[in-house]
């Protein structure tokens, strides 16, 4: 939250779940928290030291019960490995440790009568059936809605008006309905139906063989797709363009100022000012913003355009691959499948969205505006190779770059990297919780440990 006094409001307090440095007051993670629980730190009451499997099931068990007990609500259970020279040993993987693994409950169940069911278009014309709910409490919140996903979906659980549905909560942010109770169903109701034509533009919806949803054909002039391309296109993983919300965008699609994201780039000042509740200033700042958004990469682009099943990873290996748009346009199936995590689907849409001439259009208007279409491919000389000859050791994480990245970085250099610290290393690079064992080599070497700021620097 940016409202500090908020935050103020919230009574938030801090409890420690590990300790993490050089010279610990002891070699495992227990004895660590009760350590320093005696400086004065809060540490939850709830955490054991189990020496068999048996133990630890039991204390799942155990928490499965009493967590209805807690002023707080839970959903797991960490459960790691104490003995800290075996977790350096373990390590991480590009996301997590290996010595660590959440057991996670079974999902908190509630039942209630459905109301009705909307019908949702997405930005990609996909239609989501939206149950409305009589408000139920789950899981400490208040339910409403649950999503019904598709039609199939709908037919599995052969769901009836006014039925007596059971809602479960998963990771999503909206529940799932899971189950009917037949039982309490009224004799004279009618399965649930799903739409034939667009709510939002009337027209009749579409089903692809062998697959389950349904989307609405007119990616025209479907109002709410217009809408989610242009949301998604200025989203922060895209072209992050601030001061360009749900609602501004309402505005200047009811305007008639924007019917496709180049437009964006055509507005002026004077349509800005006009529109309801938009001050000088905010015009202003928006109209920086869309100039700023020129020099988003051209990755980010990519992604930004929508492109069916082109999210953030597969723009990004796009890009490696074409570092042109026009390359990338011009790609045969061949080519697209060879780029790795690109397979058939994948090609397709992305055959089908460049063999569409207004897209190209659209293109070439973006490209007028100024936005980047390809990313300058870096050509290495033995110059831009600073690090030739040099071997690098990376351990532990770090939070602006992947190891993996890393990697790769180094070796641009013309460095290379090792997994193990010998007598043949030059330099480790630590992030946070670097291995005890690496740094104990490392220092009985006199092999330097450095910062990623430090190995910035360097070159
Ligand atoms: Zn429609």
């Amino acid at each position: 939250m940016q409202n500090t006094a908020m935050v103020a409001k919230r009574n938030l307090d801090c409890f420690l779940y590990g300790l993490s440095g050089e010279r610990l007051p002891a070699d495992n993670h227990y004895d660590n928290l009760k350590e320093a629980r005696k400086w004065g730190f809060k540490i939850p009451d709830y955490f054991v030291r189990c020496t068999t499997l048996d133990e630890v099931y039991a204390y799942i068990r155990l928490w499965d019960q009493k967590r209805k007990e807690l002023d707080f609500n839970i959903d797991g259970i960490v459960i790691k490995v104490d003995n800290l020279s075996i977790q350096s040993k373990l390590g991480f993987t590009a996301k997590s440790p290996r010595w660590a693994i959440a057991y996670k409950f079974p999902a908190e169940q509630a039942e209630t009568q459905l109301i009705s069911v909307d019908f949702q278009v997405g930005r990609t014309g996909t239609v989501t059936p939206v149950a409305n709910l009589q408000p139920v409490l789950l899981g400490g919140t208040t339910v409403k809605r649950a999503s019904l996903h598709n039609s199939d979906q709908i037919r599995i659980l052969d769901i009836h008006q006014h039925d007596w549905v059971i809602i479960e909560k998963g990771g999503e942010i909206i529940p799932k309905i899971v189950g009917v109770n037949v039982q309490k169903r009224h004799p004279m109701t009618l399965p649930v139906e799903f739409a034939t034509h667009c709510p939002e533009c009337g027209t009749l919806l579409q089903k692809d063989e062998g697959e389950a949803r349904h989307y609405c054909p007119n990616i025209r002039n479907c109002p709410p797709q217009i809408k989610g391309r242009i949301t998604h296109f200025v989203s922060r993983k895209a072209m992050d363009i601030e001061g360009l919300g749900e609602e501004t965008i309402e505005l200047l699609y009811q305007k008639n100022l924007i019917r496709d994201v180049a437009d964006l780039y055509q507005l002026r000042k004077e349509d800005l000012v006009d529109l309801e509740r938009q001050g000088e200033k905010s015009v202003e700042n928006l109209l920086s913003a869309l100039e700023a958004s020129k020099n988003v990469p051209y990755e980010r682009v990519l992604f930004g355009l929508g492109i069916r099943h082109v999210g953030e990873t597969v723009a990004k290996k796009l890009v490696k691959a074409f570092p042109k748009l026009e390359d990338l346009i011009h790609a045969g199936k061949d080519q697209l499948i060879s780029v790795d995590e690109v397979g058939d689907k994948i090609a397709d849409s992305i055959l089908a969205y460049f063999s569409d001439p207004e897209h190209l259009e659209l293109v070439k208007r973006l490209q007028k505006s100024g936005l980047k279409f390809e990313t300058k491919t870096k050509v290495l000389s033995p110059d831009s190779q600073p690090l030739t000859g040099y071997t690098f050791v990376i351990s532990g994480t770090f939070e602006s770059v992947s190891r993996q990245e890393l990697k790769e970085l180094i070796e641009s250099l013309g460095a290379s990297a090792a997994s193990s610290v010998t007598s043949r290393t030059n330099y480790v690079l630590a992030g946070k919780n670097m291995g005890p064992g690496k740094r104990k080599k490392a220092e009985s070497l006199g092999i330097p440990i450095i910062s990623l700021e430090e190995f910035y620097q360097m070159f």
